[in-house]
């Protein structure tokens, strides 16, 4: 994903370093290669001119304040600019409403609506959420049988319409079994077709005014290239979507859709989809995909800003543990999380690994408040308890979640949290994150 524009970018990165000063030619020159890598990969060229004035502006006037080199500034600016391009925050779905709330999938055929609905229905289930699938898509039976099944393999359930049935009857209807049995969530999946055409969007026009839906997404496939930002458009038009999702972002697209369609829409891009399992949707991250786009993933700065950091011994003392692959306790979990903080959160963290390893990483699903959390819960336990966590049965987990202001769930979820970052650790340290550990031994 993105690779094209990565190795692109970061070879600009590389010729500016070089750089001692930064004149306003260099700029023009650096800024060049930046919106010919931005083309290529198929980011619109609106975008692109709007992207390239932007820092052009604010770098010319940073290299006055500057107490970084010139070069540095510049990427500074790329980068902040990148994040502002795909929408700074992570947004999240907003559901706050009387239930059922309703989410409404638009999209073309074939850009992953019913995977999509699937995943977000699984995730919601995850959330403790009580979710309902209904699809509206009548022309296609292959699609609702896809959902149906789907739906049967998540455990959420599935809202069966009458036969010949018009979409938005089979909305009404399933808004009101929704509504009846007390469902939180309702995901109603629509009819997409190959283009778009007039009959499409007036049927999820009338879908909208039935459903009143409190989120609206529109799913895109990464993969359109331009096209999908004509798509955004034309749905953007006719719906007042509230969010984006972005499909097959693990495929070989060359991803300038990630930073178009936000620009073009004015919507965030809330979910990302990287494969075709139901787990494979995740949170859109701005500022981490700003920061991998620019090729900032290199474990080498990470090596030098955690030397500065890190505490030398911890580190060897771990990275022996993880040479030996066992004797990784919740001791040795706490200050790896501790120094996860110093090095500015996770986040920060995942940046900097290379793009495969920061992707396995997120797969794990830890946040910096889970992390601080987490801290918590470890540090109402004993030196015994934290050495040998299979001795923590109920009453000692009650102490623990006591002590630490939590829920036993709480203490349960840090134990599998911590089985995770294991399974973790033994795969960073085949070539990752042990060896970039040891390195810092010296
Ligand atoms: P719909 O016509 O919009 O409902 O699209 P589908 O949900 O049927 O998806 C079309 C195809 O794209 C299916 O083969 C999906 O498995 C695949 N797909 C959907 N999302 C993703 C994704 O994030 N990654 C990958 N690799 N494939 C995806």
């Amino acid at each position: 994903m993105l690779d094209t524009l990565t190795s692109r970018l970061s070879g600009i990165i590389k010729n500016l370093r070089g750089q001692a000063r930064l004149t306003e030619d260099n700029i023009a020159e650096a800024l060049r290669e930046v919106r010919m890598a931005l083309l290529e990969a198929d980011v619109a060229l609106p975008v692109v001119k709007d992207f390239i004035a932007h820092v052009k502006a604010r770098a010319l006037g940073r290299e006055v304040i500057g107490s970084l080199t010139p070069g540095q500034a510049l990427i500074q600016v790329v980068h902040e600019e990148l994040t502002r391009l795909m929408g700074n925050q992570v947004a999240d779905l907003d559901l706050a409403t009387t239930p059922p709330a309703v989410i409404l999938m638009a999209g073309l055929q074939g850009s992953g609506k019913t995977t999509t609905s699937a995943k977000l229905a699984r995730l919601l289930k995850e959330q403790k959420k009580k979710v309902l699938l209904a699809s509206c898509d009548v022309y296609r039976p292959a699609a609702i049988e896809q959902l149906r099944q789907l739906a049967r393999q998540l455990q959420v359930d599935f809202y069966e319409a009458p036969e010949a049935v018009r979409p938005v009857e089979i909305a009404r209807a399933a808004l009101d079994f929704a509504r009846t049995r007390y469902y939180d969530v309702a995901i109603v999946d629509t009819a997409g077709r190959l283009a778009i055409d007039q009959e499409m969007m007036d049927e999820i026009r009338a879908l909208h005014e039935a459903l009143k839906p409190i989120e609206t997404l529109f799913v895109v496939d990464a993969m359109q290239g331009q096209d999908a930002v004509n798509v955004a458009r034309a749905f953007n038009e006719a719906l007042p979507l509230t969010g984006v999702v972005l499909t097959k972002l693990d495929g070989d697209a060359r991803g300038g859709a990630a930073l178009s369609v936000r620009a073009v829409t004015g919507k965030p891009i809330k979910f990302v989809g990287v494969s075709e399992k139901p787990t494979g949707l995740e949170p859109f991250h701005p500022e981490r995909m700003a920061s991998r786009v620019l090729g900032m993933g290199d474990v080498l700065s990470l090596i030098e800003e955690a030397r500065r950091q890190v505490d030398q011994a911890q580190a060897a003392k771990i990275a022996k543990k993880l040479k030996v692959g066992k004797g990784f306790d919740l001791e040795d979990f706490r200050a790896q999380l501790q120094q996860m903080q110093k090095m500015g959160g996770l986040a920060a963290l995942l940046d900097k690994l290379p793009g495969n390893l920061a992707q396995a990483a997120q797969g794990h699903s830890l946040d910096d408040r889970l992390l601080r959390r987490i801290e918590g819960i470890i540090n109402s336990m004993t030196p015994e308890e934290r050495a040998n966590p299979a001795i923590l049965k109920a009453s000692r987990k009650r102490r623990i979640a006591a002590g630490a202001g939590v829920q036993v769930q709480d203490v349960n979820r840090l134990l599998k949290q911590f089985e995770d970052m294991q399974k973790m650790m033994k795969s960073l340290s085949k070539g990752g994150l042990g060896k970039m550990l040891r390195g810092m031994k010296g």
